[in-house]
């Protein structure tokens, strides 16, 4: 509903400046009028003055020359980029003034004049081109234009020979020109409003534009025409109060026009005002739609913690953190969030952790080992791995049973806990077999680390646990061992020292050399005497 109310008050930026263009047109169109008016009566004037040099007459033209210059300013300053011939008046004035110009020549200056301010006027019109108001401006074109058919009407009426007798191009220039008039009249009258339509139809039967209709209508009689002085003054003044009825017309029709623009574009800045509190709302909305998504999924969240929290319970750890008991929601789902973050970190310890023994599971080994291979290497420090296996375990199994089996396997972890750096690494590989990753540690101190632990192997006693004791093999880091070629080597090792017999320490050491010589390097550290003897 909302974007509809939106659309409906949607006057853009782009419309609300066609309106501003609009006002701006009228002000225009209002200059050329305006100019216009006073062009049609100094060509009046000089015409009449030509014709007849009437008392008088030249003093008339001359106070027309400050009316038409005052508007020619104003024009001028209205539109400064524009540049007119209209300098050429000057001149045209001093031809007149001489007498060295022909009433027809100084007709035809002010009507090329005239003609090309009209050109604008209708210009102006069609750049309104789709605007709502631009039927009115281009009627008010058509009224300009009638306007200045009516004035050439005038001057055609004034070069009527004195002797009355109109030629046949006399005639069809007052034919032309009359014509003309009814014709913008008549478009006048479509376009415009029907207030100011009815204000033309009103003005149209005003005596005095009655009185000029009838003189143009003698002069298209054809008969001859009357051309005394008099006769012509009088034909040139009624003429005139008809052209200045036309005159007032066109003012009235501009008012009204720019009123209109005016308001219109009021209207469009209302609108504006409309779309931005539309927006306003829409986006007030949307904040609110968004905040009330946030807490469903708030809600959900909380939901999900409650399951991870139940999950976590159904896993048999003891140690599930229990729902805050604030119902703050936000609160809650932050407690919910420090909650969440033990769990997956105990689940992870979980994950990597051996039940039975507690020690790192092979999972576990692998996470911290490769980190400490890509150091030892990296820094080229030393590093070594312990892999021992627990002799005969299987019988052990068999003979004690596999309770009795498991608290050896708790025994063994225990006991290699207790002797281990923090830095060392220690896991359940498997079965009865374990693994060590000693960082910062020599194959010879790892040597000596196993053998401590083979010995308090033998020696542990306690209740319920069997004897037990274990084989060690061990390999050093070489420049090109991974993880699994280290494993590999260590193993190795453990496996010679199971040939050997068993509860004791083998040492594998394979630089610079052969398969061959490797397995005849390996140095078999001895059994439970610590005197150990070279394979
Ligand atoms: P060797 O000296 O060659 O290593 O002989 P072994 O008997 O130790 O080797 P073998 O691989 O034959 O036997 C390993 C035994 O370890 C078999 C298996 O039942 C036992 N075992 C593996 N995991 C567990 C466990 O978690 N608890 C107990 N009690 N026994 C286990
Ligand atoms: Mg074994
Ligand atoms: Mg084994």
């Amino acid at each position: 509903m909302l974007v509809l109310l939106l659309l409906h008050f949607r006057i853009s930026a782009a419309d609300l400046g066609r309106n501003a263009e609009l006002v701006e047109l009228l002000r225009q169109t209002g200059h050329f009028s305006r100019t216009i008016h006073e062009l049609q009566r100094e060509r009046g004037l000089s015409s009449s003055y030509l014709a007849g040099g009437e008392e008088g007459a030249f003093a008339d033209l001359q106070a027309q020359y400050a009316a038409t210059d005052f508007k020619l300013r104003e024009l001028q300053a209205a539109l400064p980029e524009r540049k007119d011939p209209l300098v050429t008046v000057d001149v045209m004035r001093r031809r007149v003034a001489a007498g060295d110009v022909s009433q027809r020549e100084a007709f035809d200056y002010y009507t090329l004049q005239v003609a090309a301010m009209l050109e604008r006027v209708v210009q102006l019109a069609q750049s309104a081109g789709g605007h709502a108001m631009q039927p009115g401006l281009i009627a008010h074109a058509h009224l300009v234009q009638a306007k200045e058919f009516l004035g050439q009407s005038r001057a055609t009426l004034l070069a009527l020979p004195p002797d009355g007798m109109a030629d046949r191009s006399w005639s069809a220039a007052m034919g032309r020109h009359v014509g003309l008039f009814d014709w913008h009249v008549e478009q006048y009258l479509r376009g415009a409003g029907e207030d100011l339509a009815s204000t033309l139809g009103g003005t149209l039967s005003e005596p005095d534009m009655l009185r000029a209709r009838q003189i143009l209508g003698e002069a298209l009689s054809k008969a001859p025409l009357a051309s005394t002085p008099a006769v012509r003054k009088a034909r040139y003044e009624a003429m005139t109060a008809a052209i200045d009825l036309l005159r007032e017309v066109e003012r009235y029709s501009l008012a009204d026009l720019q009123e209109k623009a005016v308001a219109a574009q009021s209207a469009g800045q209302l609108a504006a005002m409309l779309e931005r509190a539309g927006l306003l709302l829409v986006s007030g909305l949307l904040v609110y739609l968004a905040l009330t998504s946030l807490r469903q999924v708030l809600s959900a969240l909380e939901t999900a913690l409650m399951a991870a929290r139940r999950a976590a319970r159904s896993l048999g750890d003891a140690a599930v953190p229990a729902p805050a008991r604030q119902h703050d929601e936000v609160g809650e789902i932050s407690r919910g969030f420090g909650d969440l973050l033990e769990l997956v970190d105990r689940l992870n310890r979980k994950a990597s952790t051996d039940a039975l023994t507690e020690a790192l599971n092979r999972h576990g080994f692998a996470e911290i080992a490769v980190g400490e291979l890509l150091r030892a290497r990296r820094y080229r420090r030393s590093l070594s791995m312990i892999v021992f296996d627990l002799d005969h375990f299987k019988a052990i199994n068999d003979r004690h049973g596999h309770a009795a089996g498991d608290l050896v396997l708790r025994a063994v972890a225990r006991l290699v806990r207790d002797n281990l750096r923090l830095a060392d690494v220690f896991a359940r590989w498997g079965g009865e077999e374990f693994v060590i990753l000693a960082p910062e540690t020599s194959g010879e101190e790892a040597e000596r680390l196993a053998e401590k632990l083979r010995l308090l192997f033998r020696e542990h006693r306690s209740a319920g646990v069997p004897g037990f004791s274990a084989s060690f093999g061990i390999a050093a880091l070489a420049a090109d061992d991974d993880l699994d070629s280290l494993f590999a080597r260590a193993d190795r090792a453990l496996y010679q020292a199971k040939q050997a017999g068993r509860d004791r320490v083998v040492l594998h050491q394979p630089e610079k050399s052969t398969a061959t010589d490797a397995r005849r390097r390996m140095t078999v550290v001895a059994d439970n005497t610590r005197r150990g003897t070279t394979s």
